[in-house]
This record gives C-alpha cells, structure tokens and sequence, in this order.
C-alpha cells in the first residue's frame, strides 16, 4: 500500500511528506480522501459534477481560503479535490478526459460577402450605399465604391479588404458596432433626407 499523508491529504513515496515535512506517514486506507488535482474554482464545479455522475465522493478544499471573495460574491481561488482512495484511479481517468478531451474546433468564420447596391452603416454612424467594385488597373486590388447618403452624396473608394474588416477596438475602444462597416436592415434603411 502507499503511503498517505493525513495533513496533505495526498499519497506520497516516504518516508517524509515532501510538501509538510510530516513523517507521520502510514499507510493508506480505501476510505481516505486523496488529492486528484488541484484546478480553477470554475473547473472545480465542472469535475465535481463529474464524480458525481460516477459516483465518486468529492470533497473540495479552497487553496486561498474559503474567506477569498470578490464582487457577487464569486469565489476566484483554486480548488483542491478529494476522493476516497479506493476510487482515486477512476477520479483520475475522468480527470484526465475531463481536460484532455480534444477542443471542439471553432467554427470557421465566413469570409464577409459584400452586398452590392445594399446600405451599410459606418461604426461613426453614416449611412452609405455600396454602388459597386472596382479594381485598381496597377495593382489589381479590389476597391469598394459607394456613395455617402448624407451631406453632399459624394462619391468614395476604399479597398475592399478594409470596407468589410473589423473596427479598429484600440483606436476606437467605444464602437457600437463590430465591423468598420455593417449593412443595414432593409427597413431602417431610409435615406434620412
Ligand atoms: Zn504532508
């Protein structure tokens, strides 16, 4: 049988307790509560309903103290889980697919399509409305032209890779919207004049 450590909680190789210096060690019983890992508060509700659902009994210790709150109340320490030892190799196998499990890839995010002839809102708040691309005769890039809805209904061009990219969030932290330029529901549309 292992070793245990009752103050650590924790199997440990002896004959001295590397984490409390105990040398009280004995052997370890089926019922003794030992150390699975120690994991993000919020990771801890995750792999205790986890033991749960397998029939593990867990008891969870705060690593900063049960005392550590902060705003609502939210507990953002560490945790340390417990089970028994007789069930300590199962705990471990759950732990060990519970964050080796592969991470659902992202879902790719579509290139944005241009809407030609559609009215799209820049993040300042004007609307324009794209009247078409163009392609730059020397350096064959593509140019959204489209015309200003308000004021003097002028006519402008921006290479299309910046018309449809994101705001930039550092220059512009406060942005209501989360692309330079975004269409506009057909409805609210309208010219305002
Ligand atoms: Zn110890």
């Amino acid at each position: 049988m292992p070793l245990y450590c009752e103050n650590c909680m924790k199997l440990v190789e002896g004959p001295i307790c590397p984490t409390c210096r105990n040398r009280k060690l004995k052997e370890v019983e089926p019922g003794d509560f030992c150390l699975v890992a120690e994991v993000h508060y919020m990771q801890a509700e995750m792999l205790k309903e986890l033991f749960r659902d397998n029939d593990i009994p867990c008891t969870d210790r705060s690593v900063l103290g049960a005392g550590i709150t902060v705003n609502l109340g939210v507990n953002v320490g560490y945790t340390r889980l417990y089970v028994p030892y007789d069930r300590l190799d199962l705990a471990k196998e759950l732990y060990d697919a519970y964050f080796n499990a592969p991470d659902i890839p992202e879902e790719q995010e579509a290139p944005r399509t241009l809407l030609i002839g559609h009215v799209y809102r820049h993040f300042k708040g004007g609307l324009y409305r794209v009247e078409d691309v163009a392609r730059h005769s020397e350096t064959l890039e593509e140019y959204v032209v489209y015309r200003k809805l308000y004021d003097d209904k002028s006519l402008w061009i921006r290479p299309k890779e910046m018309f449809l990219s994101p705001v930039d969030r550092e220059k512009y932290p406060d942005a209501m919207q989360d692309y330079r330029f975004e269409p506009v529901e057909e409805n609210n549309a309208e010219d305002p004049e």
